[in-house]
């Protein structure tokens, strides 16, 4: 039988066989209530006269805040901030001339004085300093210096941007030699989609087909681990994103659950103190590129130095060697896999994505949570999506009542005798009481 012909027959008969040993829901027989879901908001009944916007009971999308700051500072472009339930958070833009640039620090320890006291409520403000000649965003060009000041270190702080003493929760630019820039690409994780010459991917088809009803790592690639597991790997792409992630942190240790972030090196260089943050708390660091590209329509040298960058950088502030990778948008080939597995990566995809953005209602959220905490399976979350933090809450608590550990990747793939609970990381101090939603 030729070759493709014989992979065809193969990928029909596993696929078949697939369907009859994925893994089951773990929920199946224990329905979660609606009160689960008492975080999320609902949009206000659409008064007579007017056309209803979406669904009712559709989630409301969030509306991030901004503060202003009176009287301002002409550097400040715009400051937000978040509440995760427990904790706010602010994160603040600054852009200065070329010939301010040596004023830099001063102004980021002023603007964080400023900031801080003009909302009490703010538990931590992050400072991002940019050039103002070259911004373009976050994801564009590296910025000239990045902070993050928990209110209970401001002083210390100050003092490091008066010239005095040392601050581990900051970085400056060195203009050590970095990849050229490229533009990241916006797209979210939606689907998978295995792209290239068809015959390659026919090749490739018993490899992936075995991937997925086997489950575990088979041939560099991980669809789903072991249904004996009551285990769910929880996954966050697009990371580190100053306000979002110690908001994102501060849930997962109130849960006492762990996650894999698929974290993007060029924010991971400006950022490295959330990096190393993951690392403390217990979660997996794991490589989504360097500039957040979709791998495809780049030539393979180019993809793989995307991939090798990413750990570069990724290795230096955690000491760990990367494990995991997952391709942004999801678009992979078979060569861009192969290059992964030259260098010591596996390729993670995942089993669920709540869609949650989607704003798709309350029983459909909730249908979906349930369905996605299945044994074995591989969430897929957001780090920084407004949405994410909305639903996160609620998601945890429904693992509680089912008995699903939420987890890392690692963990999942090491099978379920290697699953060893750590003590929970203690809160830092100033951390430990809930306070109302900002709003
Ligand atoms: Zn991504």
């Amino acid at each position: 039988m030729p070759a493709v012909k014989l992979n065809a027959f193969l990928c029909s008969s596993l696929l078949a066989l697939s369907v009859a040993v994925m893994p089951t829901w773990a929920a199946a027989g224990s329905k979660p209530t609606n009160s689960v879901l008492g975080v999320l908001k609902a949009v206000p009944a659409t008064p007579p006269g007017q056309v209803q916007p979406v669904a009712p009971n559709t989630l409301a999308a969030p509306k991030i805040p901004l503060l202003k700051l009176v009287p301002s500072i002409p550097e400040v472009r715009k400051v937000e901030y978040l509440s995760n339930g427990y904790i706010e958070v602010a994160g603040a833009v600054l852009t200065v001339a070329e010939g301010d640039r040596p004023r830099a620090r001063a102004l980021a320890g002023y603007a964080a004085r400023r900031i801080l006291a003009t909302r009490p409520q703010l538990d931590e403000v992050d400072v991002s300093v940019y050039d103002r000649g070259s911004y373009a965003g976050f994801g564009g060009p590296l910025p000239i210096l990045t902070a993050s000041v928990p209110r209970l270190r401001l002083e210390e702080f100050l003092n490091w941007a008066d010239g005095h003493g040392s601050y581990d929760r900051a970085w400056v630019n060195a203009k050590a030699p970095t990849p050229p820039i490229r533009q990241p690409d916006t797209v979210r994780e939606l689907t998978v989609n295995f792209l290239g010459a068809l015959a390659d991917r026919a090749a490739d088809a018993v490899h992936h087909t075995t991937a997925k009803v086997l489950g575990g790592v088979q041939g560099g690639l991980l669809y789903h681990g072991s249904a004996r597991q009551p285990l769910t790997a929880l996954t966050f792409d697009d990371a580190p994103h100053p306000m979002y992630e110690p908001l994102l942190l501060d849930l997962l240790r109130r849960a006492d659950a762990r996650a894999t972030f698929f974290v993007i090196g060029r924010n991971a260089r400006a950022y490295p103190y959330f990096v190393r943050d993951m690392a403390e708390q217990g979660h997996e660091v794991a490589n989504h590129t360097y500039h957040h590209v979709r791998l495809p329509g780049l030539p393979i040298a180019e993809a793989t130095a995307e991939m090798q960058e990413a750990d570069a950088v990724l290795q230096g502030i955690t000491g760990k060697p990367v494990r995991y990778f997952r391709p942004p948008g999801g678009d992979y080939t078979p060569a861009t896999l192969r290059a992964a597995e030259a260098l010591g990566l596996t390729t993670v995809f995942w089993t669920d994505d709540p869609g949650d953005f989607q704003n798709p209602g309350d029983n459909v959220l909730l249908e979906r949570y349930t369905r996605m905490l299945r044994r074995g399976g591989i969430v897929l979350l957001h780090d920084n999506a407004p949405e994410m933090l909305q639903v996160l809450p609620a998601f945890l608590r429904l693992a509680v009542q089912h008995r699903i550990d939420l987890n890392t990747v690692g963990t999942l793939v090491a099978g379920p005798d290697a699953l060893i609970r750590q003590t929970p990381p203690a809160l830092p101090a100033g951390r430990g009481t809930p306070k109302p939603a900002a709003p």
